[in-house]
């Protein structure tokens, strides 16, 4: 089965190594990728179209080469998904596309599904910020409506007198003005449904973010809440006919969750499932879009994973901690720039072991201050 991804990280790269492994063989896959850069670090893992995303020379190569067309992110024109589906199999739809890609899409869609979000209004000028501000209350978090990841596209407000100065800093794009959420902790759910429908739930992952960026997920195990979790990301995916891997990011607010965010693609904070579970989220996005039964998604080790964010440490150092893999991109280090990560499994029932082991990759990776927080963890409960 020839697979194309739109997007050639390092999304991309792992979808196409979980597709060369060998318990996938009967599939027979094989990976292209259209990716605008030329050294896209998945282009080792097949063939790389070097297109930009609206040069019709990319449609034209994926719609040649592929059997089914996938994509590992959402900033992506959603055109090029529109066209191709007239004549290809793509899983995550452009509806779903078009959801995940625009903040007031995504959160506008939660509220009809009964699912709760921060207070928002969406803001395209001063005007509409100073509303916005009365309608929602400080603090708050202006965010650009499209192409926002890792914090960026992001301006806290605490004060009326920082509208003007934060409306500049964005301008002029479309934007939204999110009430500041006080969640007791930040979770997401992954899942994978396949074309008939089919659903396979991972058990939840408990996040840390710094500066805007996930920095360590933690696999919790029998957490009281899985099944909430699970009937929101299950609502939206039937909602939209889904076919993928999903992820939902979601405020814990203590009697419920409000959702934050809506990826329709594998996720970081899945990364986890690689080690932590037969399947991994990017096994059963493939199986998933192959419309094959889903792989299983019980944890078989607890897992940690702590994301290496503007250099890769010495292999040494990692070697000597017991359970702890690392996966280098093979990106170019640069400030703030994911290059690689390491899951820290639980082996065996050597649990404290486990929790040395996480603050021993965190202390490497200069993440000294998430060791607080994980002693409040539920992860310990
Ligand atoms: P996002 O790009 O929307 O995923 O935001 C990145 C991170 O910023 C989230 O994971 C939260 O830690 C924080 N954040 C975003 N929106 C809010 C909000 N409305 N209230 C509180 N924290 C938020």
């Amino acid at each position: 089965m020839k697979v194309g991804i739109i997007g050639g990280g390092q999304l991309a790269q792992m979808l196409a190594q979980a597709g060369q492994v060998t318990d996938m063989s009967s599939l027979a896959m094989d990976f292209a990728f259209v990716a605008p850069e030329k050294d896209a670090c998945a282009a080792a893992y097949g063939k790389h179209f070097v297109y930009p995303y609206l040069d019709p020379k990319a449609k034209e190569a994926l719609e040649n080469w592929s059997d089914v067309v996938t994509y590992e992110f959402e900033s992506i024109p959603v055109a090029l998904v529109q066209e191709l589906e007239k004549v290809k199999p793509v899983h995550p739809s452009s509806q779903a596309l078009t959801l995940a890609s625009d903040r007031l899409n995504e959160k506008t869609m939660f509220n009809q599904q009964g699912i709760e979000t921060a207070k928002f209004a969406t803001v395209d000028s001063l005007e509409d910020l100073q509303k916005a501000v009365a309608e929602v209350g400080l603090p708050a978090i202006l965010k650009t409506r499209r192409d926002g990841y890792d914090g960026k596209g992001q301006v806290v407000l605490r004060d009326v007198s920082e509208l003007a100065a934060a409306w500049d800093s964005l301008a002029p794009v479309a934007c939204i003005l999110e009430s500041m959420v006080n969640f007791n902790r930040e979770v997401s759910i992954v899942a994978s449904r396949n074309v008939d429908g089919e659903i396979a739930y991972y058990p939840l992952a408990e996040n840390y973010h710094r500066e805007g960026i996930l920095r360590l997920s933690l696999s919790l195990q029998n957490d009281p809440k899985q099944q909430e979790a699970q009937d929101i990301i299950r609502k939206v995916m039937e909602d939209v006919g889904y076919v993928g891997t999903m992820a939902v990011e979601l405020f814990d607010l203590g009697d419920k969750f409000a959702a934050n965010e809506l990826s329709p693609r594998v996720h970081n904070s899945g990364h986890w499932s690689m080690d932590g579970t037969e399947a991994s989220q990017f096994k059963n996005h493939l199986l998933a879009i192959a419309n094959k039964p889903l792989g299983n998604t019980d944890i078989i080790n607890p897992t940690a994973m702590v994301n290496l964010i503007g250099f890769i440490p010495e292999k040494e150092l990692i070697d000597e901690i017991p359970g702890a893999v690392m996966y280098d991109y093979g990106k170019e280090p640069k400030p703030g720039r994911k290059v690689g990560h390491i899951n820290i499994v639980a082996n065996g029932d050597n649990y404290k072991d486990f929790i040395e082991n996480i603050i021993k990759v965190l202390t490497i990776v200069g993440q000294e201050a998430l060791i607080e927080e994980l002693s409040n963890s539920s992860f310990y409960k």
